[in-house]
């Protein structure tokens, strides 16, 4: 039960009496030892949650539902959009499976502290492995299964794990695509040699294992379980991923107090989902929402979650719903444009489990939300997300008496607790600009960033003062609290919800030896919200031009067909500033050289 009626007392004991307001929060989590301080300023400036306190946070997402009696409820319930199968994983299977598979990580020499990456489709297995790094005090690192071998190879390079966790293969759409090559590629291509790899065979393309380096990952499930190592609350638990404002993408460090306890109030506080009931969110394993809502949040509150691989279809979506008493879905703006594409029928879902449906990561036309509001018959929120804060910045509050105002609707919210948005300071216009958060940031955001072995103060992310954190998107701030996005201050674009920077595919294409410049703008997709637009300028005198789609298949090549570049316009040049920086503001519409 939350002990505030209305979000205004929930709000002003967050900002009033915060170590008071999060200790009794971190209630909701199991711990060996309870903290005796929520928050603490580090050496270097950052912040810490619940320094000193110790615990387990597999314990909490899986042993202590068993011994609490929930041994027989599902825990994970899991679809292949591409295969067709389903399977069920009930709480006592999962412990046996989880406790033995890190028994397997432990023969293999993973201990405390070590990471180990984890690039899988979304599947139970993938959830297993996480969970068993987890059991170990190990800090898992998953890749989306859909990176090709470079950028696989980069983040092997930036994390050293001691043990890759990959399976057989994977799946775009319907498409089959073996795993061995991507692996083989980014082994030969990073400098770091893992000290084994485990190979979950799936079906539908088993692999070669290589002798001495490949273990099989089913043949691990049966080593002798292992119990939870019990971890400071600062210690990492997981390291993820995501494309930032300049260089090559950051590896976000979450730690494992602050974590569980802001998953373990943002079910009940924000989702108003229970223990016992069921969660879906659409997202892949290899994205924040779902480490997040897909895996950690539902177990670690004793819900039931459903996890899809692939882009789940109406039929997927309202099949899975009625069939295992789905009360909250969580999924992307794009992915209900699709299903709207599907099916024009306003009134189509008929679901009386379900509860609510929740959209983010991207913008949500106000239409699209009152389409999805008389498809499902329920309410629809749309919430505010980044990678680095592992929750939501500004949502709605189901979890609270009284419901939502009906004028917040449509919007992406008001803040969450201990979040505390504001226009940057320097900016004149104090109704519009970036939005920044002051600190210290609530529990569950970034614990640093991962660099030569270590966890660092996220130093890209503070503004000159040091006393707030750039979230890098622009906005405003309403008088009842509300935030508006209006978009990215910096060159990050979101294909289908999914982020990539800019300047990232700028290096890929740079790399051809007949571009002389390019630069890569982001445009508006009817279907997946933004897609990049590159224009490129080509080498002086060179023999052969290169054509759009050797420039698309570079592209791809080197991160995945899901950065969806679909246009190349070959310019003579680039507009500059006078001090020679690209004009990318400018460039939408600029007229393409006659080709
Ligand atoms: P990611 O780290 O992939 O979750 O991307 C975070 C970024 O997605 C944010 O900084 C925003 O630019 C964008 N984003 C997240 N949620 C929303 C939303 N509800 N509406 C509009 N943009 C969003």
């Amino acid at each position: 039960m939350l002990p505030w009626k209305t979000y205004e007392a929930m709000s002003d004991a967050a900002l009033k009496q915060p170590e008071a307001f999060w200790l009794d929060v971190a209630r909701r989590v199991t711990w060996e030892q309870f903290p005796a301080t929520a928050c603490r300023t580090r050496t270097d400036g950052w912040h810490d949650w619940f320094p000193g306190a110790r615990l387990n946070t597999c314990q909490n997402a899986v042993d202590r539902h068993v011994a609490e009696g929930r041994g027989e409820q599902a825990a994970l319930i899991w679809h292949s959009c591409a295969t067709k199968e389903r399977q069920v994983v009930t709480y006592r299977e999962l412990l046996g499976r989880v406790a033995r598979f890190a028994g397997g990580l432990r023969s293999l020499g993973v201990e405390k502290g070590d990471r180990v990456l984890i690039t899988m489709p979304t599947m139970i297995e993938t959830a297993i492995a996480m969970l068993a790094c987890a059991r170990l005090g190990a800090v898992h690192v998953v890749v989306f299964a859909g990176y090709a071998g470079s950028e696989l190879a980069r983040r092997i390079d930036d994390v050293t794990p001691k043990v890759i966790i990959i399976a057989s293969c994977s799946f775009q759409g319907q498409t089959l695509i073996p795993s061995e090559l991507a692996l083989n590629a980014a082994l030969t291509e990073a400098t770091h040699k893992p000290q084994a790899c485990v190979i979950l065979q799936r079906e539908a393309c088993p692999a070669q294992l290589m002798p001495m380096r490949d273990h099989d990952f089913h043949m691990l499930e049966h080593s002798a379980p292992v119990s939870p190592v019990t971890v400071k609350s600062e210690d990492p638990l997981y390291i993820l991923h995501t494309s930032g404002t300049t260089g090559p993408a950051k590896g976000i460090v979450r730690d494992n107090g602050g974590h569980a306890v802001a998953l373990a109030l943002s079910m009940e506080l924000i989702y108003g989902c229970k223990p016992g009931e069921t969660f879906f969110s659409t997202s892949d394993l290899g994205w924040v929402v779902g480490h997040s809502y897909g895996v950690y949040a539902p177990l670690i509150s004793g819900c039931t979650s459903v996890i899809v691989e692939g882009n789940a279809s109406t039929s997927a979506i309202q099949a899975l719903c009625r069939d295992h008493a789905v009360t909250c879905l969580f999924t992307t703006p794009t992915h209900m444009r699709l299903i709207r594409q599907d099916n024009r029928n306003p009134s189509g879902a008929i679901l009386p489990e379900l509860g609510r449906v929740f959209v983010a990561g991207e913008y949500a036309e106000p239409t699209l939300l009152d389409w999805v509001r008389s498809y499902f018959q329920r309410p629809v929120v749309n919430h505010w997300w980044q990678t680095e804060t592992g929750w939501s910045i500004t949502a709605h509050f189901f979890g609270l008496p009284g419901g939502e105002p009906a004028a917040l609707l449509n919007n992406i919210g008001r803040p969450a607790p201990g979040f505390f948005p504001v226009i940057m300071p320097s900016i004149s216009d104090e109704y519009c600009g970036e939005l920044v958060l002051s600190l210290p940031l609530p529990p569950g955001c970034l614990a640093g960033i991962w660099k030569n072995g270590a966890s660092h103060i996220p130093a890209p992310y503070l503004d000159d003062t040091g006393q707030y954190y750039r979230t890098f998107d622009t906005g405003m701030i309403r008088d009842d609290r509300a935030v508006c996005l209006l978009g990215r201050s910096d060159d990050v674009i979101k294909v289908a919800g999914r982020r990539i920077s800019g300047v990232q595919i700028e290096g890929i294409i740079s790399a051809h030896p007949a571009v002389y410049a390019c630069a890569v703008v982001s445009i508006s997709d009817k279907l997946r919200g933004q897609r990049p637009l590159a224009y490129v300028v080509v080498e002086p005198g060179v023999q052969r031009i290169p054509s759009s789609q050797e420039i698309i298949r570079q592209v791809h090549q080197a991160l995945g067909r899901w950065v969806g570049l679909k246009e190349v316009r070959f310019v003579s040049s680039l507009p500059t500033t006078t001090s020679g920086k690209i004009k990318r503001k400018c460039l939408a519409g600029f007229q393409a050289v006659s080709a």
